[in-house]
């Protein structure tokens, strides 16, 4: 039988409304999900208790690199778990999706984020690299011979991604490792289950400050029309990770990227996203564009609750939606398509 990538690949997805159009768009779609006040702030990192509740961005990039911004676009907030999707890619990149799809795994666990009774139920496998454990095993795969090496090249990736180089965040760092232990134990667990050969903390620690760096939401536009448009950013021009990567990190996010409410996330929205605790959901609607959101108050599964309203009506007033279609015009019914003579 065929290799896979022996069979001719066709691509199609279609074009977004007019510039003027996704602009007013963007805006109406902020004004709109800024009504609801519901859903409440990350407090379990004490550094993010002190954000503004009120603060919300929406920012939409197109595949050929024009941007639309309303709201606190450029206000900076950390990334959180919406780094894991990237450092995939990159991993991907490195060592070929098949390695990371077997050490790793693609399927949605169902349960919270930070679970420790999904690895044990799975016997030590991860689950999927959305989820803590899969994450930490994931950072733990970044080639490299030192930790710094291995967080430098973090940094400059997910930076590749954005277009711009992004910094830490120092204080949620330093917050988050005084009072990981939670993710300390996933790392040592998956040690002991075989799944991280070597310095699980190290890994951790890289995983800690990941989630620590600094974007905002045009970053998380950027970043995901990065993905929608076959691994290159489309501001810089630069190739960051194969177009087969960039479609692997998509299937994955739609299957996991939205923690326990991934299923309902795609059933509403139709397109794959990844959310972090500070507020962020970045979504990508494949060949057209990314979509980054920030509002920090959050529903019960850590998305945010404004961020997933905007994303909602942008996939829906933009066409964005995979699953939807419309009945094409032709002849009457019964119809039967013929051989073009
Ligand atoms: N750094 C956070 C943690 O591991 C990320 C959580 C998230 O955004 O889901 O707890």
């Amino acid at each position: 039988m065929a290799e896979l990538d022996d069979i001719p690949q066709h691509v199609s997805t279609g074009t977004l409304p007019g510039w003027d159009a996704v602009e007013n768009l963007v805006r109406e779609a902020h004004a709109y999900a800024r009504e609801t006040g519901d859903g409440d702030i990350a407090t379990y990192i004490p550094r993010l208790a002190q954000v503004d509740p009120e603060l919300f961005g929406v920012s939409v990039a197109e595949v050929d690199g024009a941007v639309h911004a309303a709201g606190d676009a450029e206000v900076l907030f950390s990334i959180q778990s919406i780094s894991k999707a990237f450092v995939y890619a990159l991993v991907c990149e490195e060592l070929g999706h098949e390695v990371v799809r077997e050490r790793i795994g693609v399927d949605n666990t169902g349960l919270p984020f930070n679970s420790v009774i999904a690895i044990e139920l799975a016997d030590g496998h991860p689950g999927n690299p959305m989820v803590n454990a899969g994450a930490i095993a994931t950072t733990a795969l970044v080639p490299a011979a030192s930790a710094d090496e291995r967080w430098a090249r973090i940094q400059a990736g997910l930076s590749a991604f954005a277009g711009r180089r992004l910094e830490l965040d120092g204080e949620v760092y330093t917050s988050e490792a005084d009072t990981n232990q939670r993710n300390r134990a996933i790392g040592t667990l998956l040690q002991a289950y075989g799944r991280i050969e070597a310095d699980p903390l190290g890994a951790v620690d890289a995983y800690t400050r990941q989630c620590s760096l600094l974007v905002t939401a045009t970053d998380l536009a950027v970043m995901g029309a990065t993905l929608a448009d076959g691994g290159v950013n489309p501001v810089t021009g630069e190739r960051v990770v194969a177009a087969d990567v960039a479609r692997d990190t998509l299937a994955v996010l739609a299957a996991a990227g939205l923690y326990e409410r991934s299923g309902e996330w795609l059933f509403e929205i139709g397109l794959p996203g990844k959310s972090g605790v500070a507020g962020g959901i970045m979504t990508v609607s494949p060949g057209k564009a990314g979509i980054g959101v920030f509002a920090p108050r959050l529903d019960g599964a850590g998305n945010s609750v404004r961020g997933r309203l905007a994303t909602r009506y942008l996939a829906r007033a933009l066409g964005l939606d995979i699953f939807a279609s419309e009945a094409r015009e032709h002849g009457p019914y019964p119809y039967s398509r013929e051989k073009p003579s």
